[in-house]
């Protein structure tokens, strides 16, 4: 049965693919048009359409009365595909079939004209998998291809495919199916099955299909055989083995008010109840995701139906975008494995999803602040931090008091990165009495923005990879520790002085250096120069107060901040 369902559910023409519109519109045009190219690449996530696809366009080449660029389905050419006997189409799985003695077979029988078709096509279905031998015998057929061929090589992962290849072939990119789009082809399918389903129970379905509308497909199928209708969201839960999504909202909802106790009870009590950590980690993550984009606005949760997405809505409210970052990464970071206490992982992680990370922070130099306690609370950071200075642990603010107090928009805030200093030169401890900022020069770090040396960093690394005689400059820019404009200059600061060698040896040839100089003008804007230099409070080519060196301690201090002592790193 389920083989039976899946031919019969498979796509018949390029306007029954779900969620393929580009594809589709472009196919249709070639057909119609019989400018069909001689070699294809359709690359995308598994169970977004792909061999149907190729087996569709199969049919609209070789069919003998075309509808609009489709396939008719009744000529016996069409037939013959749809029931899988047609002697001209040849489909061949490179997972299994991935050396040069196979791709030689095609190579040479390709020459043969079709049968009885006009077109003689060939499906090669996951040809990332072929040996480089058997790619090198491809690539001469796809050069110089039979005018009776028609090359389809589908792919999940088009990065391990030679460019040679990719650029012999016209590209298709599929995308993962939208829910919703999914959603109306299960409510189509179901209609035609006599399925009697929620439509929540559908959109459980479509999410936990991932954009893969194959694998909604085999869910519904599972579902048809096994369950009793009319079929309930819980029944599909029931059946997949899922989590209410209801209870780990709960649980979010009790970090959010920063109820450790009530959180790890609430855990206990779902583990007791037979729930697996993995799943309830899961679930976590999913919601966390999408708290993070109705947050940012790129989505708003109406793919959990509409009780639970007010409620989601109502959480989301109550975090700030930085925190369910930051709570996303620490449950990514979750390892189940090797554990006699299963629920230890997820619990640590609960624990500091409330408390921050627990680095360990010794407390590092100190800046008395000197401003005024308004200030100080509207520069309070809005991630996790360490140990604050009394060495005991603290909660997060709740954040709707935290906006009473705050005079500044969250993007004036200044993030602070919660990380374990590298040099205690770089550490700056923060303008508040009860909060400490740890702010760090390492690399990596988001730096100040505003700064349009900051803002353009990372694009700057981009766009200097291909600049350098011996060494790439974007990767030996990544061991500059600071930077910082001086009137026309550029001044790159490097820790080591084996990067600033390097760094030396390259733009001190004038063909460089000018190559960087425009580089840098391109995307700055504007045209500095370049000067490179060791970060070292001995270096003749610094002056003034070591802490000065670092953009981020003037920046502290702009806000308010005082040094009231300097100690060197021993
Ligand atoms: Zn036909």
């Amino acid at each position: 049965m389920p083989e039976a369902l899946y031919r019969k559910w498979r796509p018949g023409t390029l306007s029954e693919l779900v969620g393929q519109d580009h594809v589709v519109k472009t196919l249709k045009q070639a057909v119609l048009t019989e400018r069909v190219s001689h070699a294809y690449m359709f690359c995308g996530p598994r169970g977004t359409g792909k061999t149907s696809t190729a087996r569709i366009l199969a049919k609209a080449i070789n069919c003998l009365s075309t509808v609009e660029g489709e396939p008719d389905n009744t000529c016996h050419m069409c037939v013959a595909v749809n029931e899988g006997r047609a002697i001209d189409l040849i489909e061949i799985d490179a997972a299994s079939n991935r050396r040069i003695a196979d791709i030689r077979d095609l190579t040479e029988k390709i020459h043969y004209g079709p049968a009885e078709a006009k077109f003689k096509v060939y499906i090669i279905d996951e040809v990332h998998m072929l040996t480089q031998e058997a790619f090198n015998a491809l690539l001469k057929t796809l050069e110089e291809p039979p005018p009776h061929a028609i090359l389809i090589l589908a792919t999940t992962d088009v990065h391990k495919v030679p460019l040679t290849i990719i650029s012999r072939c016209q590209r298709f990119d599929f995308r993962r199916v939208p829910s919703l789009d999914v959603v109306e082809k299960l409510k189509k399918l179901s209609l035609e099955e006599m399925i009697d389903i929620e439509d929540e129970a559908l959109m459980l379905v479509a999410r936990k299909s991932t954009g893969s509308l194959r694998d909604a497909e085999n869910i519904l199928e599972q579902v048809m055989v096994s369950t009793e209708q009319p079929v309930t969201e819980w029944s599909v839960r029931q059946l997949l083995n899922l989590t209410d999504e209801s209870l780990p909202v709960d649980l979010l909802e009790l970090i959010a008010v920063n109820d450790i106790k009530s959180s790890l009870v609430m855990l206990g009590q779902l583990i007791d109840d037979g729930k697996e950590a993995s799943q309830i980690h899961s679930s976590l993550i999913e919601i966390t995701r999408v708290l993070i984009l109705i947050k940012s606005k790129a989505g708003d949760g109406s793919e959990f139906g509409d009780s639970l997405k007010d409620r989601l809505d109502s959480i989301a409210e109550k975090f700030t975008i930085e925190r369910l970052i930051f709570i996303a990464k620490i449950m990514a970071n979750v390892d189940f494995r090797d554990l006699l206490t299963p629920a230890l992982p997820l619990e640590i992680a609960i624990m500091e999803s409330i408390l921050g990370p627990q680095t360990g922070v010794s407390k590092p130099d100190l800046i008395q602040p000197n401003s005024s306690r308004e200030q100080q609370t509207a520069h309070r950071p809005e991630v996790p931090l360490g140990k604050n200075s009394n060495n005991t642990i603290e909660k997060f603010s709740n954040p709707s008091t935290r906006i009473e107090h705050s005079t500044q928009k969250s993007s004036e805030v200044i993030p602070a990165v919660a990380q374990p200093p590298k040099d205690s030169k770089d550490v700056v401890q923060a303008p508040t009495e009860e909060k400490s900022i740890i702010v760090s020069g390492n690399p990596g770090n988001p730096g100040n923005p505003g700064n349009p040396i900051d803002e353009h960093w990372n694009e700057l690394l981009r766009s200097l990879r291909q600049t350098g005689k011996r060494f790439n400059l974007g990767a030996l820019m990544r061991g500059c520790k600071e930077r910082e404009i001086r009137d026309d200059t550029l001044v790159l600061t490097f820790l080591h002085s084996s990067h600033l060698d390097r760094m030396n040896s390259e733009i001190e040839d004038p063909l460089v250096n000018g190559q960087f100089e425009n580089v840098v003008e391109k995307v700055l804007g504007k045209k500095y120069k370049i000067s490179v230099e060791l970060a070292n409070s001995d270096s003749k080519s610094i002056t003034g107060p070591v802490s000065q060196q670092s953009h981020l301690v003037r920046a502290a201090q702009a806000l308010g901040a005082r040094i009231v002592e300097e100690r060197s790193k021993s």
